[in-house]
């Protein structure tokens, strides 16, 4: 394994850079140009993958070339992107959210005066925290990431396996939840209850995670009645975490027993 694999994802306002090691080709013939990249940039909108990037960022066209035609001239440089990562990071301007919302027939104003609830910017990078139940990537920023790894440590030493379901999601994919949902028939106000409005999920910003134990079913209330929950009352705010959405939370999204946000500054507070 090289020694040098990045294990940070760099954050855009339409763009993100990936570690190409942590992807897989999706196309025979992106296998060579992904094998020899260390950086690949896919666009957040559809996940599409634009191009890829050598240690010293010069791009190559993933193919057909066709999606990416004029791509390489508007790529963010990354040599002046990985500078972001010797510092804490810091909120992304917010892009496009009355669109996002606009196509779900939403505003966002009335949304966040009707659900309580803040505009959650994405941060510009994000920390490899691991692996989530489906072996996908989870990122969070650094110091959730490490708190919980932490977390998990502490956990199995008492006999209690946690594990991430989903951390940082970008207000695209947010809205691509949304999308998908509607296309199997279900109403926005009926998804609103389950999913904050795209802009509005603390898992933009990448210090929400879901959390589960095996043979538990992700994401659903019967988690309140199982060993790992019980763990995480007694110990998860030793880590900085707490439970966002309690039983009758004033945001009229449903209880959430497996949803958990680190708080940075908890050491701090009074
Ligand atoms: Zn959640």
């Amino acid at each position: 394994m090289p020694a040098s694999r990045p294990r940070v994802l760099l954050n855009f306002a339409e763009l993100e850079f990936w570690p190409a090691w942590l992807l897989r080709a999706r196309r025979n013939d992106h296998a060579r140009q992904l094998a020899t990249a260390a950086w690949l940039v896919r666009r957040k909108a559809d996940g599409v993958y634009l191009a890829c990037l050598d240690a010293q960022g010069q791009a190559s066209h993933i193919t057909p070339r066709r999606t990416v035609t004029g791509q390489s001239s508007i790529l963010p440089d990354l040599q002046q992107a990985l500078l972001r990562i010797k510092r804490p990071p810091s909120p992304l301007p917010f892009h496009a959210l009355e669109k996002r919302l606009g196509s779900l027939g939403l505003d966002a104003e009335h949304y966040a005066r009707s659900s309580g609830l803040a505009r959650m910017a994405e941060p510009n990078w994000l920390q490899l925290a691991g692996f989530d139940r489906y072996r996908r990537p989870l990122w969070l920023q650094p110091a959730a990431a490490r708190a919980w790894q932490r977390m998990q440590t502490a956990a199995r030493e008492d006999g209690i396996v946690l594990e991430a379901i989903s951390g940082y999601r970008s207000h695209d994919y947010q809205l691509g939840i949304f999308q998908r949902k509607r296309a199997r028939g279900l109403a926005v106000d009926a998804i609103l209850q389950v999913n904050a409005a795209p802009g509005f999920s603390e898992h933009h910003t990448g210090r929400a995670l879901d959390i589960s134990a095996p043979g538990e079913p992700a994401a659903e209330e019967s988690f309140e009645h199982s060993p790992a929950f019980a763990w995480l009352c007694d110990n998860a705010a030793r880590f900085g975490f707490h439970l966002s959405y309690p039983r009758h939370n004033p945001h009229g999204i449903c209880y959430e027993p497996w949803h958990w946000c680190h708080l940075p500054h908890h050491r701090f507070a009074s």
